[in-house]
């Protein structure tokens, strides 16, 4: 175990990643911190074994980071900070999305591993009092509804709106974290957005976790990245919609243009649902592929292309005309 400074902070954790400028540490509570300069010089080795933290001493750092105001409910699986005498509402919302994850996943043959630590949700009292915490955790964040923040494996939302409407983000935010969690994927190893972003997408809609997944596929369709697609692509989807698939595979460079963003989004959705729906194999073959590589280790468009035709047993194109009749169906 080494032990660290951050802020005014001591702190203690195992690295993970250890390069003369820069070292990426895992926190007892779970936590990835990256130090560097002054920081990484600082860095001590103690001749104790790394020891994950206990929930009893989770919870009680927790209440001291929230302060009075808040309290800490423990559920199953989850830590949850919210304001004083918000009820069961929100620990039981954040259950039962994790419950539909694992059912569903597991249903697709996709191998499910408990993670070490309680996964913590924190709910601030309105939009503002989030985007403070969100300022001070230095997350930039543009959803409005919350957001799952890989490095402190938090997921942080709000209390002051609809549930209604921001019911689709928060759903989509609990999947990143229960996938994170759970060995779909691993946070310190680098894994295609698409695959990520893909998965995300598919929990939004409310069918997903309200425990009626079972039923009728039409229900578990996220409409919204449905509905982009069409209006990108035409309702028989041109020849383009291939070079996106192909595009996504290959790199991020569509999430992270602006222009391109919800089209990115969309079409990482299509491919994970379908395969999900369709193939099952092949998607459990496409999330443990990504989930095995080494740690950090860079990802370059080459290996991210044909790896995807080794996990599919498909070149892409024929990839995608799959996934477009599959979309016509709907
Ligand atoms: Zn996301």
């Amino acid at each position: 175990m080494v032990e660290f400074q951050e802020g005014q902070q001591t702190r203690r954790g195992i690295p993970i990643m250890d390069f003369s400028h820069e070292m990426v540490v895992l926190g007892r509570d779970g936590q990835l911190h990256t130090l560097r300069g002054n920081a990484r010089e600082r860095v001590r080795t103690l001749p104790t074994p790394y020891e994950p933290a206990t929930i009893l001493e989770m919870r009680s750092n927790l209440q001291k980071e929230f302060g009075r105001d808040f309290e800490v409910l423990s559920t199953q699986h989850f830590l949850v900070v919210q304001p004083r005498g918000r009820g069961k509402r929100w620990p039981e919302m954040f259950e039962q999305s994790h419950r539909a994850f694992v059912n569903y996943m597991s249903r697709r043959g996709v191998k499910i591993r408990r993670g070490r630590f309680p996964m913590v949700a924190v709910v601030m009292p309105d939009e503002s009092a989030m985007y403070s915490e969100l300022k001070r955790m230095e997350v930039n964040a543009k959803r409005v509804a919350g957001i799952y923040a890989l490095e402190s494996n938090r997921v942080i939302t709000h209390d002051g709106g609809h549930l209604r409407y921001i019911g689709a983000t928060l759903r989509h935010e609990a999947a990143h974290q229960s996938a994170y969690n759970y060995n779909v994927h691993s946070r310190v190893v680098v894994t295609p957005r698409w695959v990520t972003e893909g998965i995300g997408q598919m929990f939004e809609p409310e069918a997903m976790v309200s425990g009626q997944s079972g039923l009728k596929i039409r229900e578990r369709v996220n409409l919204d990245s449905l509905t982009v697609i069409r209006r990108e692509f035409g309702s028989d989807l041109s020849s383009d919609f291939s070079d996106a698939i192909r595009d996504l595979i290959g790199s991020d460079q569509m999430f992270v243009n602006s222009k391109t963003t919800s089209k990115a989004y969309a079409v990482a959705w299509s491919m994970m649902f379908y395969m999900a729906e369709r193939e099952p194999q092949a998607f459990s073959k496409v999330l443990a592929g990504t989930n095995r590589r080494g740690t950090y280790q860079p990802y370059d468009r080459f290996a991210r292309l044909s790896d995807f035709e080794r996990w599919v047993g498909t070149d892409i194109d024929q990839f995608a005309s799959k996934v477009g009749w599959f979309l016509k169906s709907l």
